[in-house]
């Protein structure tokens, strides 16, 4: 058993292969204009109830041929009895429903009856096939089942504990592994099987049960491509599907319009339980060795989820109430599958939230998002798992774990930039997804690269490759068919080398933009407060301007109202011009730093100390009397003129300084003012002095 292939995960699908889709897409599955022959299909007016269609088997099973059915009324065929309970099902208001029991020449039938949804291709079909009110014109269609011989009440009750012993599963492996047990039970098949399809179509066999002879399925997986995507669709609008036997031809149906025998070929059969196979399923069938099967759809959210087939190496087929049933445990396990998924997920988000949570706390505690985020207790590597991170920010890098080095990097995004590529770019397989990116980090297979900010800033997670194997169902490539375009001959094991992907990334591409989304919040809001900061500070000393100095002044001068004393003091270098008209501009720069240094060091933390502009300063001090500033100014003069090494000489400037005392009538602005002349009282006085 089993043979050995090396391809990509992906398949690319070679033109044989797109040809035989192509042809499965066309084949006319819905309206194949012919029925599963072990049961007769008769199609009536939805008001006069004569047959306008038969199948042609008619006569094997009724007795009477499907030429004499043909424009007869049905109760000619069933008996009026028949018709009336027929009719029940029909009728809205009468709690009837399918199958009806109907006796024709001495045989049992199960009648399934589906009427007034419109069964011509074309028409729009709408509501479910048995509602409705009967539209003249419009079609009845009964399905008759030979009746099998099984006790229903017996069903009914395993069926309901095998629902009640599924409920009790606690994980989504012992749900599969249940439900084919279950299954296998109650149906009776030799093999039943659980598929899972992944969010690329492709099937897994998740679960099986089958007799000690028959090859194991069990893990194998198959492509999107077995399923066809109409058939896909079928499986949505009809829960079950019987297959009664894969050498079954059909029967044809017949219309007195339809001489030719193709008028049948515009009824749309979907909803039909009878309605015949399509060859090349049935070839699939054969190839697996499946004679009969009965298949159930997983279905969550209008997505085919999942199935469950029931396949048998003989014909054999089940009641049409036990099918029914059977939907029912179906659409149990899908609602359970559903909830577990849910919270698995929510499980997941919880725990990744919580350490997205901490991580960005440990943001607030450093002015470095490289130092919070890649050396602290947590780092992004507990957020989202991988070989490596690399954080590019205000043009350094930061890396943790094995990443691309520093010139790989630089060329990889580069690239992304020139070609136009949009981060995020989120690949588990760099060389097909993005196959100009990965020549640039050889030693990458998955990636998450997500731009942060908006000038060229990123965050980026690495994982390598990891070669794998995945089991499938038959041999891939051409060599297993018969021809380009039919099914695969072999069903057997056959692995494949995965080569150049790393593992899932699972969700956590979301994780990593929200992570990402508030990064962006804390980069913006840092640089909204230093902008913020820069609005209200004078650049060259740090020392807060004059829009602040206002702010505070008003703020003190509320104080003042309520009996605070509150002094200023204005300071103006003298003779500062010469300064910068003998050493340049810059030593003069440096000479207003020097000076504003003095005065810090010369006050109290609580002073505000300002430049208002050039070399003008003001020192406002709360809570204090004007004879108490005529102190700080002298001690002002003599911090000013500590002398400072610049330009290879001793630099020394002295201050004139005015001294205002609050007063009650006075404005902030006033107040400026009244220190403003009484500084230039001082410089009038000779400069390097205070003055009232
Ligand atoms: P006075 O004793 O009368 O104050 O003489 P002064 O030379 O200091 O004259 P004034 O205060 O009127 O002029 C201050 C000078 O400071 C004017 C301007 O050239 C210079 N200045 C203003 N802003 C700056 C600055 O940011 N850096 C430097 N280096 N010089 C500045
Ligand atoms: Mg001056």
């Amino acid at each position: 058993m089993g043979g050995r292939g090396v391809l990509r995960t992906r398949m690319e699908l070679p033109p044989d292969e797109r040809q035989r889709l192509l042809e499965c897409s066309q084949e006319p599955i819905r309206t194949p204009g012919a029925v599963q022959s072990h049961g007769v299909v008769l199609i009536v007016d939805a008001t006069t109830f004569e047959v306008e269609y038969a199948s042609e088997n008619s006569a094997m099973l009724f007795g009477m041929d499907a030429a004499a059915l043909l424009g007869r009324a049905l109760a000619d065929v069933t008996g009026h009895a028949a018709v009336s309970a027929i009719r029940d099902v029909l009728d809205e208001t009468v709690a009837a429903a399918n199958p009806v029991s109907v006796i024709i020449n001495s045989h049992s039938f199960d009648a399934i009856v589906s009427g007034a949804a419109p069964l011509v291709v074309g028409s729009p079909v709408t509501g479910s096939p048995v509602a409705g009110s009967l539209v003249a014109g419009s079609l009845v269609t009964i399905e008759f089942e030979p009746a099998i011989l099984s006790s229903p009440l017996h069903s009914a009750s395993s069926l309901y504990d095998a629902i009640l012993r599924l409920s009790r599963a606690t994980t989504i492996g012992d749900l599969w592994a249940g439900t084919a047990r279950e299954l296998r039970i109650l149906t009776g098949f030799d093999r039943v099987m659980v598929y899972h399809f992944h969010p690329d179509d492709h099937g897994e066999i998740v679960a099986e049960e089958r007799p000690d002879d028959m090859e194991p399925y069990l893990g194998l997986h198959y492509p999107a491509s077995d399923i066809p995507a109409q058939a896909r669709e079928l499986y949505l609008t009809k829960l079950s599907r019987m297959i009664a036997s894969s050498s079954d031809d059909g029967s044809a149906l017949v219309s007195l319009s339809d001489s030719a025998g193709d008028a049948s070929g515009t009824l749309d059969l979907s909803h039909a339980e009878l309605r015949a196979v399509s060859p090349h399923h049935r070839q699939f069938m054969r190839n697996m060795g499946q004679a009969s099967t009965l298949s159930l759809s997983l279905v969550h959210d209008g997505r085919l989820v999942g199935m469950i087939t029931c396949a048998h190496r003989t014909p054999l087929r089940l009641p049409f109430l036990m099918r029914q049933g059977l939907e029912i445990l179906a659409n149990q396990v899908s609602l359970q599958l559903a909830s577990m998924r849910e919270i698995e997920r929510l499980t997941q988000q919880v725990r990744v939230r919580s350490i997205r949570s901490r991580l960005l706390g440990q943001l607030s505690g450093t002015t470095s998002m490289a130092e919070a985020l890649f050396s602290g207790e947590l780092t992004v590597l507990d957020l989202i798992p991988a070989d490596g991170a690399t954080l590019h920010i205000d043009g350094v890098t930061t890396s943790i774990g094995s990443v691309p080095i520093e010139a790989e990097l630089t060329s990889l995004v580069d690239s992304a930039r020139r070609e136009g590529l949009e981060l995020p770019v989120f690949t588990e397989e760099i060389s097909s997804d993005y196959p100009q990116l990965a020549v640039f980090v050889p030693t990458v297979a998955g990636m998450l690269l997500l731009p942060l900010g908006g000038s060229g800033s990123y965050i980026a997670w690495f994982r390598q490759e990891i070669s794998k194997s995945v089991n499938w169902l038959g041999d891939q490539t051409p060599n297993n068919r018969e021809s380009t375009l039919s099914p695969r001959d072999s069903f057997s094991s056959w692995t494949q080398s995965v080569r150049g992907s790393s593992t899932s990334w699972a969700g956590l591409d979301i994780e990593a933009a929200e992570l990402c989304r508030d990064l962006d919040g804390v980069l913006l809001r840092r640089a909204e407060s230093k902008l913020a900061a820069l609005a209200l500070h004078d650049p060259l000393t740090g020392l807060p301007n004059r829009r602040l100095l206002t702010d505070r002044l008003e703020h003190a001068l509320t104080k003042y109202a309520r009996g605070e004393e509150l002094a200023l003091l204005f300071i103006d270098l003298d003779r500062f011009k010469v300064v910068n008209d003998t050493y340049g501009h810059d030593v003069g720069d440096a000479l207003i730093v020097h000076a504003a240094g003095q005065i810090l060091a010369a006050t109290r933390s609580q002073d505000t100390v300002a430049r208002l502009g050039g070399d003008e300063f003001v020192v406002l001090c709360e809570d204090t009397t004007g004879e108490e500033a005529d102190v700080i100014s002298r001690r002002l003069i003599d911090a000013i003129s500590e002398p400072l090494e610049a330009a290879g000489t001793t630099l020394s400037i002295t201050a004139s300084i005015g001294v205002t005392a609050a007063n009650l009538s006075f404005s902030a602005t006033e107040l400026l003012r009244q220190a403003d002349t009484a500084m230039y009282r001082a410089k009038q006085r000779g400069r390097n002095q205070a003055s009232r």
